[in-house]
């Protein structure tokens, strides 16, 4: 089957499509031009967050965009996040929601992260973070059984932050953690706690981030590419949906959105093997310090 088709069942319920658009970076002047290409290509998953600030620019284009390629709302499957200014403040998390759900002219998304462990206003290594996460966590199950959030999950949580969410979560677990992960950052014991939970791991910046090119020029990667005749971006995202990762590489330039669907190929072991060994180096924002 075509990857672009494949889902994964989170422990909402719902499914979720395994490769989805990112959208960090991507300005509102450019979103109507990006959003009809990669619907055009296939995408039906979009990921956007409220400090993107560009939902409202997602929601006007999928007016129009929507009819033209004969979808519903329930085709797609949006993804939006709650800004770290907001976490721990109840009657802030519910206006934000709102917003978010106004920006994207929707009564409900399909997956609503909370963005960051830590709260903006207090330091990193304040143990109110812990309680603030915990107060979150409430205010979101309670408008995921309002039916605005059809999946709740995490992004960017370790497995510290995550075993403390588990074992006081009002019985409704974090479908899906985005994180950071790619050949240069792998993220093995984050990949093998969310499996044993049947938390679904999202990789984000699997390209390597708009800031850096460093995975998709790595040596291994290319010759890697080269010897099975795909770009390294394709060989890069396939990589992650071999180990039952899911994928929303953000692309502007028109043929990188085309090339990003062609995953309907296989890295052979002894190539994951090579992929599976290269020195470790993180390029995003880096959660460890948040208590
Ligand atoms: P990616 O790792 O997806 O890389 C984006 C860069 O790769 C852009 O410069 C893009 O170029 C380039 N690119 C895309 N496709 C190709 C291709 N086929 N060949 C060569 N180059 C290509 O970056 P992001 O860091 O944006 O991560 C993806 C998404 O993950 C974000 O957009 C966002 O939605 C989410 N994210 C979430 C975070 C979180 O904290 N939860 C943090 C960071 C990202 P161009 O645009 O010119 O086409």
């Amino acid at each position: 089957m075509n990857s672009i088709n494949q889902s994964v069942r989170l422990l909402s319920g719902c499914d979720m499509p395994l490769v989805g658009i990112g959208t960090y970076k991507v300005r509102s002047s450019d979103i109507f031009r990006v959003l009809d290409e990669s619907l055009n290509s296939g995408f039906r998953a979009i990921d956007t967050a409220a400090v993107y600030k560009n939902e409202e620019a997602i929601g006007t284009a999928l007016k129009s965009l929507l009819p033209k390629y004969n979808l519903k709302r329930e085709d797609l499957f949006i993804t939006t996040k709650l800004s770290p200014s907001d976490n721990g403040n109840p009657e802030g998390i519910r206006k934000a929601v709102e917003t978010s759900l106004n920006a994207l002219g929707t009564t409900y998304v399909d997956l609503y992260l909370i963005h960051w462990p830590g709260a903006s206003k207090i330091p990193e290594n304040s143990s109110d973070n812990s309680e603030l996460r915990s107060v979150t966590w409430k205010t979101l199950v309670d408008l995921h059984k309002q039916g605005l959030l059809k999946s709740i999950g995490v992004s960017n949580y370790n497995i510290i932050h995550l075993q403390q969410l588990v074992a006081n979560c009002d019985d409704v677990k974090p479908s899906v953690n985005q994180v950071e992960c790619h050949p240069h950052y792998r993220q093995d014991d984050l990949l093998k706690y969310c499996t044993q939970e049947g938390i679904h791991l999202q990789a984000y910046s699997s390209l390597g981030s708009s800031d850096n090119d460093a995975l998709l020029n790595d040596p291994v990667v290319r010759q890697v590419s080269s010897t099975l005749n795909v770009s390294p971006a394709r060989l890069l995202l396939k990589w992650a949906l071999q180990r039952g990762i899911g994928i929303i590489p953000k692309a502007t330039k028109t043929a990188h959105i085309r090339d990003n669907i062609k995953l309907g190929f296989t890295i052979d072991k002894d190539s994951m093997d090579l992929l599976l060994n290269l020195p470790q180096q993180k390029y995003a924002w880096d959660p460890s310090n948040v208590n």
